[in-house]
């Protein structure tokens, strides 16, 4: 079923609204952090909600505007005050009066001319913006709005505040979003008439409107009728994807597979080491699923480096046994290519075809590899969601693996059990999820537990150190690069913003390359899969020592010989993601190190966070530690914890909700599974709307 067009005012190019153009477009792409390939589009505007308000409302006159408050005055302009010339430093003085009394308007650095036409002398305007004393004067620096008489309406009273990144500006996103909200079509309602009974929710439509252009501050808060009711439908939308993919996998028939056990005895053969106990019990679990004639549908949790990889080899070894393919599905390309290369050796002393698939390949690439895969002679296939794009034919595939990462979301996993309706199903995550949250997030997936380390490894000395002592750490780091180790110098993350992130992932690069020249390489986020690719080459090669990074290298990467981390304002991570990057070392069997540098003042959760990490490397207890400190609603709300991440809904305010949405969609379903007649069709809206449309194939027919 397409689209409803009654969405496509949402789903239209950003680019199609006023005041955007593809620069800013592309900065908002990233931002929002759309899908790989994909655009950001007006929707995404839609569903940016403010953090808080501007109150402008305060309008009784100069004479009650106080020093630290907003206030809007209509003011006559009396006289200009440029600065003298050769004191471009002084500021350029208004000055202005009302019936109450006088006040100035203040600006520094302005361009020439650009204040005697926004303020000409004998006119009216209406000034809005902080009220500042100076020198025992009233005055507003830099007014926020300066408008016309007749063009009062311009100025917004309440005003949300959003979140912002590097490049743009408050003004040019609240213009777009409210052209947006103004233009909102009024949606069929998707909210049981049970659970808006008594609640006074405003319909999908209104609720924008309040969120985004409201009249009192109060519209906006978390707690008012219009952000419960938004909550509740991302929550909704969620819970009906999940359920309409759980009830396809447990509905779905497995095949009951034969093993003979001897293409899965070769492959351990070629194993440098013994299984750990949990590989062991995993692999148990898998083959048990695999020989029962239900569908497979199972989440490995391990940490970083306790070995998921090899267990997901051997199950596919299993598969292949009994005639069938498999294929590994990574979240980014550099990820993809690694699996390739540490498995294909070990399939191959097996006897088993393995190749790789990325949306980079050329069709001359791709050829071989697809007829194999179409003809069966190929059994195991790595590679992205590039996997899924039409044109990969399996001549019987019989296991799907995710490797989750901490960056595939429910809705990849969507795109799975439709592609592989028929296949067993195996996913990998290395963030430890609490049973709740597996039941709320992955549907109803059995799961492994990966908690012991593979023999041999050494633990982590991590230590915990100042800025101040950054000398001190350059003094080491030479004295260990001397000695042929490998280094990762991860850059600190500024604010949401992949671009600053680069510029000071730059900044240290080229002061590190000052003093370690050649052997220090560069590598973020913003460079093409090649140049990463070549760059991680480089160093796994050993070619260069030092690697300095964004938070790319969180994902993936396994480099032995690397055994320091030094992670540079280490204060602004989150535990997960500390966890996991501290995880690319100690890899090896070698000694491995982590500094934590911060900068101070540290706060009391920044500390807690410092002290788990440098007691211990246990990610379950880390993770544990990570629900005290931040709650629940943290973990389920951020990206880097691995969760969905919530839009609308802030699981601390709406949690609750999220019981409401569980059930009503359930009674939704069962009422009504193939989602027909007016209040399907309302449903299906709210998938489409939520970009859930990936189940909407899972509906049964009729
Ligand atoms: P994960 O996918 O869980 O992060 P990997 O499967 O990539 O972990 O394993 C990390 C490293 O540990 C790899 O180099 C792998 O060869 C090695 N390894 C896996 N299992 C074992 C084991 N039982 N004993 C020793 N080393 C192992
Ligand atoms: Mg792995």
């Amino acid at each position: 079923m397409p689209r409803p067009t009654i969405l496509d005012p949402m789903f239209r190019s950003l680019r199609s609204i006023k005041g955007i153009g593809p620069q800013l477009s592309a900065l908002l792409t990233r931002f929002f952090g759309a899908p790989e390939g994909q655009e950001a589009i007006a929707l995404d505007l839609l569903m940016h909600m403010p953090t808080g308000v501007i109150d402008r409302r305060r309008m009784s006159g100069i004479s009650h505007a106080y020093h630290g408050l907003v206030a809007t005055l209509r003011v006559h302009i009396d006289r200009h005050q440029p600065p003298p010339s050769g004191k471009p430093h002084l500021p350029h003085r208004v000055f202005a009066h009302d019936e109450t009394g006088e006040i100035q308007l203040v600006f520094f650095r302005a361009q020439s001319g650009w204040v005697e036409r926004a303020l000409p002398v004998g006119e009216e305007r209406y000034v809005s913006g902080e009220i500042g004393f100076f020198q025992g004067e009233k005055q507003i620096t830099h007014p926020d709005y300066i408008v016309e008489v007749e063009k009062f309406a311009d100025l917004p009273l309440v005003e949300p505040v959003y979140p912002l990144t590097h490049g743009l500006s408050s003004k040019a996103l609240t213009k777009a979003i409210r052209q947006i909200t103004s233009e909102l079509p009024i949606l069929p309602e998707w909210v049981p008439p049970a659970t808006l009974a008594g609640r006074n929710w405003p319909t999908f439509d209104a609720a924008m409107r309040s969120v985004h252009q409201p009249e009192t501050p109060e519209n906006g808060e978390l707690w008012s009728p219009a952000r419960m009711r938004l909550a509740y439908d991302e929550y909704f939308a969620g819970q009906l994807a999940l359920q309409l993919v759980r009830s396809t996998m447990v509905s779905a028939r497995g095949i009951a597979r034969a093993f003979t056990g001897a293409l899965t005895d070769k492959v351990a053969a070629a194993l440098p080491f013994t299984l750990t106990k949990g590989q062991r019990g995993a692999l148990d679990d898998i083959r048990a699923d695999l020989a029962s004639p239900d569908r497979m549908s199972r989440l490995i949790q391990g940490d970083v480096g306790s070995g998921k990889t090899v267990v997901a080899l051997l199950a596919m070894a299993a598969v292949a046994e009994s005639g069938a393919q498999s294929t590994l599905m990574a979240p980014t390309e550099l990820l993809a290519a690694q699996h390739y290369r540490t498995l294909k050796p070990l399939a191959e002393a097996a006897g088993l075809g393995i190749v790789l698939l990325t949306g980079k390949m050329s069709a001359a690439e791709r050829r071989p590899a697809l007829a194999g895969l179409a003809d069966g002679s190929i059994a195991i296939a790595v590679g992205t969601h590039a996997l899924f794009q039409s044109g990969v034919e399996f001549a019987d595939l019989g296991l799907t693996v995710v490797d989750e990462q901490h960056r595939f979301g429910v809705h990849q996993r969507l795109a799975l059990s439709e592609k592989g309706r028929t296949t067993d199903l195996l996913v990998m995550t290395a963030t430890p999820i609490p049973r709740t949250l597996v039941l709320t997030h992955f549907g109803d997936m059995a799961v492994s537990l990966l908690r012991e380390k593979p023999a041999g490894r050494q633990p982590i000395d991590t230590a915990v150190l100042s800025i101040g002592d950054y000398p001190r750490v350059i003094e080491r780091l030479q004295a260990r690069l001397a000695e042929g180790t490998q280094a990762f110098w991860v850059c600190p993350l500024v604010e949401e913003s992949e671009t600053l992130d680069v510029v000071s992932a730059e900044d240290r690069f080229a002061e590190l390359q000052k003093l370690f020249g050649t052997r220090v390489a560069l590598i973020h986020g913003r460079m093409s899969g090649a140049q990463k690719q070549a760059t991680m080459g480089a160093f796994a090669a050993g070619e260069t020592q030092l690697l300095v990074a964004t938070t790319v290298i969180e994902v993936g990467v396994d480099v032995p010989n690397a055994t320091i981390m030094i992670i540079e304002h280490a204060e602004r991570f989150g535990l997960a993601q500390l966890h996991q990057l501290r995880g690319r070392v100690g890899r090896g069997s070698a000694r491995s190190a982590c500094l934590l540098l911060y900068k101070d003042p540290l706060s009391e959760t920044a500390r807690a966070r410092l002290d788990t990490i440098r007691s211990t490397e246990d990610g379950f207890i880390i993770a544990e530690r990570d629900l005290e400190l931040r709650g629940q609603g943290d973990l389920l709300g951020t990206r880097q914890s691995g969760m969905p991440g919530y839009r609308l809904a802030v699981p601390d305010v709406h949690r609750h909700l999220l019981d409401f949405a569980h059930d009503d969609a359930m009674a939704a379903l069962t009422a009504n599974p193939g989602l027909v007649g007016p209040e399907g069709e309302a449903l299906r809206t709210l998938l489409y709307l939520f970009r859930k449309d990936l189940a909407i194939p899972l509906i049964r027919a009729g």
